[in-house]
C-alpha cells in the first residue's frame, strides 16, 4: 500500500493500482480516451501523460498515467506546464483529420474530445495539409453506424468484444491514417448482444445507434433512473426523455412522453456498466398502444364504476383466483397480498416468454425468465403452476401472458392490463393499469438485490396504478 504525492499532496494507493487508478480514486482529475476502467489498458491515445519529478533534484519524465504502476514516494504532476504542453500537441495530433463535424454529430455535449480539447488546445489546426476523407456513416451492423472520419482509434470498441461479450466482433484493419474499425465478416458483431455498449464507450461521435440518430440533442433531454424489466436481472438503466422545459408543443409532441434512449446506470451489484440490445430497445414494450378507457363487458365505465363493480363480484365469488403479475413492483404486489391476498387463491403467472430468437440466457447478464419481478411475487404467492379448482367462479387476470381461452367455464373475469388487447373488451371489469415509467417502485431481482424506478410522465387520469386500485378493493375482502 503505497503512497505517493500527486501535485504537492500525499496519495493513498492501493496495492498494484497505477496512477490513473489512484489518482482518479484521490479526486484528481486525469484525461483519458483509450483507458476505461472496465476494460484493458491500450496506452494508445496518450492524453493521459503525468510529468515524474526526478528524485534527488534529478531530470523529470513524462509518462502515461493509466499504464504507470505507482511507486513508493513518487512524485506526480498531473498539470504542469510540460503536461499541459504535450496534452496540447497529443491533441493536435489526434485532430489531424477528426472533420470537427460538432454540429451535426450525435455525441456533441457528452464527447470526451470536445471536453478535452476545449480544456488542453482550444486552437485551430496547425497542420497545412488536407484530412484525409474517410467513410462516413458505415453501416457496422443493423443496429450501429460508425463515422471513421471521427474515430480516434483508441481502440475501446475492439477491447469491448473481446473482454466483455466475448464475441470477437470487431477489429482495426491497417494502419496510420488509411485504420478502420470493421466488424468480422461472418456477422458475428450483428449477433452480439451487448453490442451497443460500444456507442457508450466510444469517447468520440464515432459509433453512433442507428435508434438514436439524429433523434434529439441531448441537452434537451434527461435520465430518469429506472430498472429494465425484459429479464429478472433487473439492470438499472437511465431512461433519457425530453426535459419538461424544453416540452414540444405542435411539431411532434408525442416526443414529450417517450423514452428517446436508454443507457445504462452503472450498479455493481447488479450489471456493472453494461446492459444488452433488449435493454436498449425497452421503448418498444412501452411504446405500444394503450389502454385507457375501464369497461364493463365492453361498455365504457369510469373507474369508480369499475372498482365498485369489481368488489361487488368479489363479494360475491365463492371461490376466486387471481393470476398474479411478475412486471408488479414489490409495493404493487404487497398492495395486493395486503389487500385481497387471504381473499383469493393466488398463482404467479408468468406475464412474457422469451420472444422467437431471443437469447435466452448467457454468463454475462442475460436472464431466462424474462420478467423483472418473479423473485418478490413467488416469494408473496409461492411458486405454484397456474391452476383453476373445481368451481372457480371468479378470475381476476393482473398484466399479459394468459390465454384467456384457458378460463374456466362460467367464471366472472376482473382483467388489469396497460395495453390495448382484445381481451380488454371481454372482461366483466376491465381496469387499464399504469407503466412503470408513471410511476416510481422497486423491483428485486433473481439474486435477490432490489432496485428502484423513477416515474418519467405523467398518467392519463382514466388510467389506475394498481397499487392504488387494489387498496380500494380491499373493502370487499373484508366483507366476503
Ligand atoms: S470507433 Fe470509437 S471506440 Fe472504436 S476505436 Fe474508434 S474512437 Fe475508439
Ligand atoms: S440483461 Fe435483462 S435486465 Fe439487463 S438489459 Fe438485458 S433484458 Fe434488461
Amino acid at each position: 500500500m503505497p503512497d505517493f504525492f500527486i501535485n504537492g499532496q500525499p496519495v493513498h494507493a492501493e496495492k498494484g493500482q497505477t496512477v490513473m487508478q489512484a489518482a482518479l480514486a484521490a479526486g484528481f482529475f486525469i484525461p483519458y480516451f483509450c483507458w476505461h476502467p472496465h476494460l484493458s489498458v491500450a496506452g494508445n491515445c496518450r492524453v493521459c501523460v503525468v510529468e515524474v519529478e526526478g528524485e534527488g533534484g534529478g531530470s523529470s519524465w513524462s509518462e502515461i498515467a493509466c499504464n504507470m504502476p505507482v511507486s513508493e514516494g513518487m512524485r506526480v504532476l498531473t498539470d504542469s506546464e510540460t503536461v499541459r504542453e504535450q496534452r496540447k500537441q497529443t491533441l493536435q495530433f489526434i485532430l489531424l483529420n477528426h472533420p470537427v463535424d460538432c454540429g451535426i454529430c450525435d455525441k456533441a455535449g457528452e464527447c470526451l474530445l470536445q471536453d478535452h480539447h476545449y480544456t488542453y488546445n482550444g486552437e485551430p489546426s496547425v497542420s497545412t495539409v488536407p484530412k484525409v476523407r474517410t467513410t462516413k456513416y458505415f453501416q457496422l451492423s443493423d443496429r450501429i453506424v460508425l463515422d471513421n472520419e471521427r474515430c480516434i482509434v483508441c481502440s475501446r470498441c475492439v477491447r469491448f468484444t473481446r473482454e466483455v461479450s466475448k464475441t470477437h466482433g470487431l477489429g482495426i484493419q491497417s494502419r496510420g491514417d488509411t485504420s478502420l474499425v470493421r466488424a468480422a465478416e461472418d456477422g458475428r458483431f450483428n449477433a452480439d448482444a451487448y453490442s451497443d455498449n460500444v456507442v457508450d464507450i466510444c469517447p468520440v461521435g464515432a459509433l453512433l445507434a442507428k435508434n438514436f440518430l439524429h433523434k434529439a440533442r441531448v441537452w434537451y433531454l434527461q435520465a430518469t433512473p429506472s430498472v429494465c424489466p425484459g429479464c429478472a436481472r433487473g439492470c438499472t438503466v437511465n431512461l433519457w426523455h425530453r426535459k419538461r422545459e424544453w416540452k414540444l408543443n405542435h411539431l411532434d409532441p408525442k416526443q414529450n412522453t417517450e423514452i428517446a434512449r436508454v443507457t445504462p446506470l452503472e450498479n455493481a451489484a447488479v450489471n456493472g456498466p453494461w446492459i444488452c440490445n433488449k435493454g436498449r430497445d425497452l421503448a418498444q414494450i412501452f411504446d405500444r398502444v394503450r389502454a385507457e378507457q375501464p369497461m364493463l363487458k365492453g361498455k365504457p365505465a369510469t373507474l369508480e364504476q369499475a372498482a365498485a363493480a369489481a368488489r361487488r363480484l368479489i363479494e360475491e365469488a365463492r371461490a376466486p383466483v387471481a393470476l398474479v403479475s411478475n412486471w408488479g413492483s414489490n409495493e404493487e404486489l404487497g398492495a395486493f397480498k395486503a389487500a385481497l391476498g387471504s381473499r383469493f387463491k393466488c398463482f404467479v403467472k408468468q406475464d412474457r416468454q422469451p420472444e422467437p430468437g431471443e437469447p435466452l440466457q448467457d454468463e454475462l447478464l442475460i436472464r431466462a425468465d424474462k420478467n423483472p419481478n418473479t423473485a418478490t411475487a413467488q416469494q408473496l404467492f409461492g411458486a405454484a403452476p397456474v391452476a383453476f379448482p373445481d368451481g372457480t367462479d371468479l378470475v381476476l387476470v393482473w398484466g399479459e401472458g394468459f390465454d384467456f381461452g384457458g378460463l374456466p367455464r362460467g367464471a366472472k373475469v376482473i382483467f388489469l392490463n396497460a395495453w390495448l388487447a382484445p381481451e380488454n373488451g371481454h372482461a366483466d371489469v376491465f381496469v387499464p393499469t399504469s407503466l412503470q415509467t408513471e410511476r416510481t417502485g422497486h423491483y428485486t431481482n433473481f439474486a435477490g438485490v432490489t432496485s428502484r424506478f423513477e416515474r418519467c410522465f405523467g398518467k392519463a387520469p382514466s388510467v389506475a396504478h394498481a397499487e392504488e386500485f387494489f387498496a380500494r378493493l380491499a373493502v370487499a375482502a373484508e366483507v366476503a
